[in-house]
C-alpha cells in the first residue's frame, strides 16, 4: 500500500492522505464481492428493500459530514454538497423499491409455460470522477445493489473520501462489508484490474471520453457489459422570442456550476443575432453577480478548481490575446481560483470545440434556426442542452433535431434521478437513472417449462 496526500483546493494545501490499494488488491476483493453477492441475491427481495432503506436512513442522518468531506477533498460550496449528500438518500430510496418489484414477463406459446427472470450480473466495477463524487457513485451503486449485484468502487484519486465514508455507512446500516467495497488506487492501475478482472460483470466509467474508449477496449476481450458517461459540450440556445431576462439571468448558472466542472455545463451559449447585443448587456452583470469564494460560506455558489494541474489546464483555453468579452471576480490565490470567464471566438476556435470542464463559456450568434442547429450539432459530443423559445413548435422542433440525450427548454435542469440520463455520439453509451436503470445490471434469462398434455 502507499499513502497518497489529499489536497484542499480552496487552500493548495494538504489536509489529510489515503492508502492507496494495487491490483492485487482488487482481485482480493473480487473474491470477496463474489461471495457477497450470492448470500445477498438469496436474501428475501423485502429484506434486500429494507437494507437499501435503511442505507438511505444512515446517509440522511450524515448529510452534514459528507458535505464538509466534499467541501474540504473537492472545493465544493456547502450547500451544494448537502445537496449531493440529499440526493444520494433520494437515490437510494427510489431504487429501494426495486428488489420487490424487478419481474420478468409471462409470454404466451404452444405446449407449455415460457417466463423471463432478470438476473443479476454478479460483480459490478465502478470507476467515478473527481467533478459529483458522491451522485456519481450512487446512480451507480444504488441501482446494482437493487438488481442484487455486489459493487466495486474505484474513486478518483483526487476525491476519494465520501465515497469512502459512504462504503461504511452502508456497513453501519447493516449491509454486508463485502458488498460494497471502495478501492482507493490510480486509474491505471486499480481501475484497469477492475475492467479487465474476469470475475468483474460489467464496468460503469463516467469520466474523460480518451478514458472511456480506453475502459471500452479493455472490456472488449471479456465481452462485459460497459456503460460510459463521458464529456459534453453543450448548447444553451437562445431564440429572439424567448423571456430573455431570464435566460441571460440564469445562464450562469447553466455553466457554473461547480466551477464547470460538470459533464452537462452548457458552455456554448448560441444566441439569436437580433437580441446578441441584448443579451450581452444581460448577461455581464448575472455573470459578475456569481459569489466566488470560500466554499465553507453559505453564501459561496461557486468554488475552486479541484486540483493544479486541472488548473493549468482550464488557463491554457484563455492566453493572454484570449477574445474575452467580460469576467466575474474570485479570490486571489493560494487554492485553484478561477473567475467565471465569457469568451468571443470564431466558431471554430479550440475553446468552441473542446471540452474546457472550468468556468469558461463562449458566446455565438446564429442567424435563424437552421444554422442555430447546424452549430449545436458541430460537436462530436452530445449530452445535454438547453432551448429558450416561447414558440412550442419551435421547441419541440428544437428539442428533436438537437443531438443530445438530455434537453431542457426555457430551464437548465439536467439530472433528476427518477428519468433516463445519458449521452449521444461521444458522450456515452448506455443510459443511468430512471426507472429501468436496475434492469442495466440484469441479463434476461428465458426459461421454457414444457407441459405434457393429459
Ligand atoms: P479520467 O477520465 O482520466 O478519470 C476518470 C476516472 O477514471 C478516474 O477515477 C481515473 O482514475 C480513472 N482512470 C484513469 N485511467 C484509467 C484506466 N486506464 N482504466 C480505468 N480507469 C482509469 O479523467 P481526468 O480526471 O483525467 O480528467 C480529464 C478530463 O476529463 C477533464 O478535464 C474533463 O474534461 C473530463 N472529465 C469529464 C467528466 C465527466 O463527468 N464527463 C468527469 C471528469 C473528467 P485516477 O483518478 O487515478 O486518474
Amino acid at each position: 500500500m502507499t499513502t497518497h496526500d489529499l489536497i484542499n483546493p480552496a487552500t493548495g494545501a494538504a489536509f489529510g492522505s489515503v492508502e492507496h490499494v494495487d491490483a492485487a488488491a482488487v482481485d482480493d476483493a473480487v473474491g470477496r464481492a463474489q461471495a457477497a453477492q450470492r448470500r445477498w441475491v438469496r436474501s428475501a427481495p423485502a429484506a434486500r428493500a429494507s437494507a437499501l432503506r435503511d442505507f438511505a436512513a444512515a446517509v440522511d442522518a450524515h448529510v452534514d459530514e459528507l458535505a464538509a468531506l466534499e467541501v474540504s477533498n473537492a472545493g465544493h460550496p456547502v450547500s451544494a454538497a448537502e445537496w449531493e449528500a440529499g440526493h444520494v438518500r433520494d437515490v437510494l430510496q427510489f431504487y429501494a423499491a426495486s428488489p420487490e418489484r424487478l419481474s420478468g414477463q409471462q409470454i404466451p406459446v404452444a405446449g407449455g409455460l415460457d417466463v423471463t427472470f432478470h438476473e443479476p450480473l454478479g460483480v459490478v466495477g465502478i470507476i467515478t470522477p473527481w467533478n459529483f463524487p458522491m451522485p456519481i457513485a450512487a446512480w451507480g451503486f444504488a441501482p446494482a445493489l437493487a438488481a442484487g449485484n455486489a459493487v466495486l468502487i474505484k474513486p478518483a484519486e483526487w476525491t476519494p473520501l465520501t465515497t469512502i465514508r459512504l462504503a461504511e455507512l452502508a456497513v453501519h446500516a447493516g449491509l454486508d462489508p463485502d458488498l460494497l467495497q471502495v478501492l482507493p488506487g490510480p486509474g491505471a492501475e486499480v481501475g484497469e484490474r477492475l475492467v479487465t478482472h474476469p470475475g468483474v460483470a460489467k464496468v460503469v466509467f463516467t469520466g474523460s471520453t480518451v478514458t472511456g474508449t480506453r475502459v471500452l477496449a479493455a472490456a472488449a476481450p471479456g465481452v462485459k457489459r460497459v456503460t460510459l458517461e463521458l464529456g459534453g459540450k453543450s448548447a444553451n440556445i437562445v431564440f429572439a422570442d424567448c423571456d430573455l431576462e431570464q435566460a441571460a439571468a440564469t445562464a450562469p448558472y447553466g455553466v457554473f456550476d461547480n466551477a464547470g466542472q460538470d459533464c452537462c455545463a452548457r458552455s456554448r451559449i448560441l444566441v439569436q443575432a437580433s437580441v446578441y447585443d441584448r443579451f450581452m448587456e444581460l448577461l455581464e452583470p448575472a455573470v459578475a453577480g456569481v459569489v466566488v469564494g470560500d466554499p465553507a460560506s453559505r453564501d459561496t455558489e461557486m468554488g475552486p478548481l479541484v486540483s493544479r494541474p486541472h488548473w493549468e489546464k482550464v488557463a491554457s483555453y484563455v492566453p493572454d490575446d484570449a477574445p474575452v468579452a467580460f469576467r466575474g471576480r474570485a479570490p486571489d490565490g493560494p487554492g485553484f481560483w478561477f473567475p467565471p470567464t465569457v469568451l468571443t471566438p470564431a466558431r471554430d476556435d479550440r475553446c468552441v470545440t473542446e471540452e474546457i470542464f472550468g468556468p469558461v463559456v463562449t458566446v455565438l450568434p446564429f442567424e435563424d434556426e437552421a444554422d442555430a442547429v447546424a452549430l449545436a450539432n458541430d460537436t462530436v459530443y452530445g449530452l445535454s442542452g438547453s432551448i429558450w423559445t416561447d414558440d412550442l413548435s419551435r421547441a419541440l422542433r428544437m428539442s428533436r433535431a438537437v443531438e443530445a440525450g438530455n434537453l431542457s427548454v426555457n430551464s437548465h435542469s439536467s439530472v433528476r434521478f427518477n428519468t433516463p440520463f445519458g449521452g449521444f455520439k461521444q458522450s456515452g453509451l448506455g443510459r443511468e437513472l430512471g426507472p429501468d436503470a436496475p434492469l442495466a445490471f440484469t441479463d434476461t434469462k428465458n426459461v421454457f417449462i414444457a407441459v405434457k398434455e393429459k
